[in-house]
């Protein structure tokens, strides 16, 4: 397969692969959520209720978006962190799908779907924001392990 797509979304992402490679390099669900903004179902992620510390990267593309420190419990089913590893390491994008007005996160570097992020929703955290982020568009890495 080298006949190559065309990708007539444009996109800065620094990490670009057209779907077929994206299929290649991930599982189907992976693909699901990651590449075609899909929705773990709550309470089945591997990370929802984890409290390991490290580092979480971007199941796609290896980048660290988030750390253990700013995850917290929503009890919402995913996990939730109230605010990203660094500003800049996730983008936002108006999401009116599905009848609702919400903003999607997605990977800076790859444009992977992340999950989604919510305001003022009175969670006891520094910034009241709840990043509403799938499990497995989320790769835990324990630094103590790596
Ligand atoms: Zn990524």
């Amino acid at each position: 397969m080298n006949t190559p797509e065309n990708t007539s979304k444009t996109s800065s992402a620094a990490v670009e692969k057209t779907d077929a490679q994206w299929r290649e390099a991930l599982t189907p669900e992976e693909f699901r959520v990651l590449r075609q903004a899909g929705t773990e179902r709550p309470y089945t992620g591997e990370y929802w209720d984890t409290h390991t510390e490290g580092v979480y990267q971007c199941r796609a593309c290896g980048s660290q978006l988030f750390t253990s420190k700013e995850k917290f419990d929503s009890h919402c089913g995913w996990p939730s962190f109230w605010a990203p590893l660094a500003e800049g390491t996730v983008r936002y994008l108006h999401d009116r799908t599905m009848g609702m007005d919400r903003v999607e996160v997605r990977c800076a570097t790859c444009d992977s779907h992340l999950g989604h992020v919510f305001d003022g929703e009175g969670y006891d955290t520094p910034t009241d924001q709840r990043f509403c982020i799938n499990s497995i568009s989320l790769r835990l890495v324990n630094p103590e392990e790596s």
